[in-house]
């Protein structure tokens, strides 16, 4: 297999100009076919004459698998727009942006799904006035281990459906950064916060 570097030339098909053409190796954006997403970031051979993608080298294919997985197997579930404010600002307090929030329920889920003892008791947050609510607000999780650290904390928690189980991962949330503040737990985030921001 021939490993192709940044910068590296090779002649080939063009699709879009229908000739063969000198094609130059980039790091692209790489729209699928279908047009539901962008693999981002791996290396492909990009059209000297028209600028379009015109060869995926063999090289680049398990960076696209492992993007594609990722990105097909979300989580999806609806949660009453509270839960978001919640985790919005349970994000705030760790000295985040909004845009942790999806990494501080999947570090959530992940520990509970480890910690059976930790993991029983979202069952009885569920009876909180707060899990109640018209369920319009979108929470999308996605990454290679969420499907099983979700299937795995289901088992652990006795609660069989994604929504009221996410529902219990919020209210813990609530409970450890907002409510009664553990100061371990938000030392430990806040520093995780730091690695990834
Ligand atoms: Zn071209």
């Amino acid at each position: 297999m021939k490993i192709y570097k940044v910068g590296d030339e090779k002649t080939a098909e063009c699709a879009v100009c229908q000739s063969f053409q000198t094609v130059v190796f980039q790091l692209r954006d790489v729209p699928f076919n279908d047009g539901t997403g962008v693999v981002k970031n791996v290396v492909a051979g990009v059209c000297k004459t028209c600028d379009s993608v015109a060869v995926i080298p063999f090289q680049s294919v398990p960076a696209i698998k492992r993007q594609l997985e990722s990105q097909r197997r979300a989580v999806e579930s609806r949660v009453p727009a509270h839960m978001i404010d919640i985790l919005n600002l349970a994000s705030a307090r760790l000295g985040a942006a909004p845009d942790f929030v999806p990494l501080l329920v999947k570090y959530y889920i992940h520990q509970l799904a480890v910690n059976p003892s930790a993991a029983v008791q979202l069952l009885p947050l569920l009876t909180s006035e707060l899990a109640t609510g018209l369920a319009n607000k979108r929470l999308s999780l996605k990454g290679r281990e969420i499907h099983n650290d979700i299937s795995e904390l289901k088992s652990l928690s006795n609660i069989a459906n994604t929504t009221e189980l996410l529902k219990g991962v919020v209210l813990a949330i609530n409970n450890d950064i907002l409510v009664n503040p553990d100061t371990h737990r938000i030392a430990l985030l806040k520093s995780f916060v730091a690695t990834v921001a």
